[in-house]
């Protein structure tokens, strides 16, 4: 990993309450071959391929993954990450050269978003995801999103161009429909019905969008009803699909979310700290959400995410 270069600018940005400074990160390359992580002893693949702009998200979810990687740079994945953005501002250009020694084919879509959100507020001046977008269009890539801001609709018109000459999706995860708990456990991220309004435009616009509930937090979004009404409300808003996924908590991330925990729910902390001595609840709790989020989606009729992308050039890929 290159390190971080550049100066360090406090930039304003009305959006975030909390101070912010921004790194301007040269890296030598910016698309990622992504590895498998094991869940519940099943290996899972959120992507073959990613693009993340930014390391450390403004967003502050208290429970993000991602700010273990804050650790890389000897900086705490608290305060730190929310607030010391890292900025990949020529990512664009790179990003020109690897489509380029890649060529056209590709087995799966590019995931930009897999770490940290794409279109957090400083993305608002950065512009590095639009740029991003503007590459992987002209190279006619398949790409997909993974977002929790109304951000994503400045870019419609290119992510509804990428998915007329190859494929794009759109995840907008929205936890809960509860705008005061979202508003406290994800502090900077617009409320739940402005996400859902977003994926109602994004559709509307011919852009392939869907609702990732996730993470489902046990005793928290996961009460009776609550997933439905979600799954519901995401049905109402013309989302093409519902996918979904459980908290997982990193060793790194255990010690944030349970301070969160701790002023926020304290009731809560102890049931929290005996269920997740590992990274994922115990397996009885998958067994059950599980089943009860097949059968919200079986009642509306949705799937659990968008169709498969379809490589045009099978041969070549396959040689590739
Ligand atoms: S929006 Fe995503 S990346 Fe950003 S803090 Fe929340 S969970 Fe982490």
């Amino acid at each position: 990993m290159s390190e971080p270069s550049g100066t360090i600018e406090p930039t304003p940005d009305a959006s975030v309450a909390r101070p912010l400074a921004v790194h301007h990160w040269q890296v030598k390359t910016v698309l990622n071959r992504m590895g498998a992580i094991r869940r519940q002893g099943v290996s899972q693949k959120i992507a073959d391929w990613s693009i993340n702009p930014y390391r450390g998200c403004q967003h502050g979810c208290a429970y993000c993954y991602a700010r273990r990687t804050h650790i890389d740079f000897d900086l705490d994945g608290a305060a730190s990450f929310e607030q010391e953005i890292f900025v990949k501002s020529d990512a664009a250009a790179i990003l020109r050269g690897e489509l380029r020694r890649h060529g056209a084919t590709w087995n799966t879509p590019i995931t930009i978003g897999t770490a940290v959100d794409p279109y957090q507020p400083v993305e608002g001046t950065q512009r590095v995801t639009r740029d991003l977008l503007r590459e992987l269009c002209a190279a006619r890539a398949p790409v997909t999103i993974i977002t929790k801001n109304t951000m994503v609709l400045r870019d419609a018109d290119l992510l509804a161009e990428i998915a007329r000459r190859s494929y794009c999706a759109v995840f907008v995860s929205v936890t809960t429909l509860d705008a005061d708990l979202a508003r406290r456990l994800e502090p900077a991220t617009p409320p739940p019905l402005k996400r859902l309004a977003a994926v109602r435009r994004l559709v509307a616009s011919g852009v392939p969008a869907g609702v990732m509930i996730a993470p489902i937090l046990p005793w928290l979004t996961d009460a009776s009803g609550a997933l439905e009404e979600l799954a519901l409300a995401a049905a109402r808003h013309d989302a093409n699909w519902i996918s979904s996924g459980t908290l997982r908590l990193h060793p790194d991330v255990r010690p944030v979310f349970f301070d969160w925990l701790r002023r926020e729910r304290p009731d809560l902390l102890e049931r929290y700290e005996a269920w997740y001595v590992r990274a994922d609840p115990p397996t009885n709790y998958h067994d059950r959400i599980h089943p009860r989020i097949d059968a919200i989606r079986a009642s509306l009729g949705m799937p659990g995410g968008p169709p498969a992308y379809v490589d045009p050039h099978p041969v070549q890929a396959a040689l590739f």
